[in-house]
């Protein structure tokens, strides 16, 4: 994953859209490109704070919300644990969810658009999204 080559798309998607792009946005959407754990909006937080220590929780909230807007993140909601983002791979592909320390992980699996597009063929249903999450334990967690 070129993490540079996504974060200038993304700037450059927002800034199209006449956004103004802050030095506190900027860093927000970079720690979130370049954070390959699908981090929830407090890591996000704490991330920033670091070098932004003004940063309020909102602002990252905001800046979440204009990234799903424009389509450039994508959120997995997993109930009362609260969301996950994903803003390297803003389009819905399937995850490998650890049951006990929540670490979520992108699956490489090669056939997977294959694999929705026979199931809306057959059942000739015109899907607007989807969400394929497989549970269980992560190699860390297994030992
Ligand atoms: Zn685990
Ligand atoms: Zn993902």
């Amino acid at each position: 994953m070129d993490t540079k080559k996504r974060l200038n798309h993304i700037l450059e998607v927002l800034s199209g859209q006449g956004n103004r792009l802050t030095p506190q946005r900027i860093a927000i959407i970079s720690a979130i490109v370049e954070d390959d754990s699908h981090p929830s909006v407090e890591k996000v937080y704490a991330e920033i704070k670091r070098d932004f220590p003004t940063t309020s929780l909102a602002t990252v909230y905001k800046t979440i919300k204009l990234l799903k807007d424009s389509g450039e993140i994508l959120e997995l909601e997993f109930g009362d644990e609260g969301s996950r983002f994903d803003g390297r791979k803003p389009y819905p592909h399937p995850h490998l969810v650890c049951t006990q320390c929540g670490a979520v992980i992108d699956s490489d699996m090669e056939n997977f658009d294959e694999f929705i597009n026979k199931m809306t063929a057959e059942s000739g249903f015109k899907i607007q999204g989807h969400r394929f999450d497989i549970y269980g334990l992560c190699p860390a967690c297994r030992n």
